[in-house]
């Protein structure tokens, strides 16, 4: 686990229809005890037929909508504040501990209302994890179960993508040293559903900025550490890791011949489009006092684009 995890906050967006959105949630939702809960947030709003003429059809609005509409309305309003805080704060304090999926989703059916509420939401922080769990309930639930997984899925899909597509660029997974990436999940009846996550593991919290110096994939015998944080680079000794991660720069301090052609051999027949192009231009620095035979430096000469020795 890196040591300077970054936790890519919510959005923390402000929602200036939050009557009209949590209205759509009260109305289709699908859940009673909820719906009557919510309901209180409409003693001060507009008349419910206004509502139900002009949005009737809009549906149910995706989950961090709703959150950020609760969240605008504890601020808007102390009658509201004062009911539904302390249920915030609650969702709040689940996220941090990392409860298992099974939990999670067997929460979805909980007795009580509020335990429901949490986990949907758990399940919309927890992002890209969640995403191959919830198809599990599409294709295995009851149909209100599959309506239910899959407008989390497409929650999980908006959420993500108006969050971490602007900056997948530049971020990189905490857990793995791999970009965030958009990816694809086939949902029944709803076709290909884009998210972003981690390409490796598809998580979508834990992301920590591209260093300006680049990530760097050092062979060394010596060091312990799977990798060192400097003021402008991610050092992640491959010898450590023993798998392939997303860097732009090779150095080989101390290696023998067998790690640096296994190293080799990983990177050649690396399938991930969007670094196997990259390594033909990559600088490989050897240090002086790494003795490589010559037929290693010349796989490293064909593997990457500059291969030198310091003097
Ligand atoms: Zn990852």
């Amino acid at each position: 686990m890196s040591q300077h995890v970054a936790t890519i906050p919510s959005t923390g967006r402000r929602i200036a229809n939050w009557g009209a959105i949590l209205w759509r949630e009260r109305r289709f939702c699908g859940d009673k005890d909820y719906a009557k809960h919510l309901r209180r947030i409409h003693w001060t709003e507009p008349a419910s037929w206004f509502y139900s003429l002009t949005l009737r059809r809009q549906g149910r609005p995706y989950a961090a909508e709703v959150e950020a509409a609760l969240r605008t309305a504890c601020e808007a309003h102390q009658g509201i504040r004062y009911y539904w805080q302390p249920r915030l704060d609650r969702l709040d304090r689940a996220k941090q501990p990392l409860t298992s999926f099974g939990k999670l989703i067997a929460h979805l059916q909980d007795d009580h209302w509020l335990e429901r509420f949490i986990a949907r939401h758990v399940l919309l922080y927890r992002g890209g994890e969640a995403v191959d769990h919830l198809r599990v309930l599409v294709l295995t639930g009851s149909p209100a179960d599959q309506a239910l997984a899959i407008w989390l899925i497409l929650s999980i899909g908006e959420e993500t993508t108006a969050r971490l597509a602007p900056v997948a660029d530049h971020i990189l997974c905490s857990d793995c040293f791999v970009r965030c990436h958009p990816l694809e999940i086939d949902v029944p009846e709803e076709g290909l559903v884009t998210y972003y996550g981690c390409r490796a593991c598809r998580q979508s919290v834990n992301f920590q900025p591209w260093p300006a110096g680049g990530v760097v994939a050092v062979l060394d015998r010596i060091v312990p550490p799977e990798s060192v944080h400097t003021n402008n680079q991610i050092r992640v000794n491959w010898r450590v890791r023993r798998r392939l991660f997303d860097f732009d720069q090779v150095e080989i301090i101390q290696a023998m011949d067998e790690d640096v052609e296994r190293f080799a051999v990983q990177v050649g027949n690396d399938t991930q489009e969007s670094r196997n192009g990259r390594y033909a231009k990559m600088v490989c620095r050897v240090a002086s006092n790494c003795h490589l035979s010559p037929n290693t430096m010349r796989i490293l000469a064909d593997t990457f684009g500059e291969v030198y020795k310091e003097c």
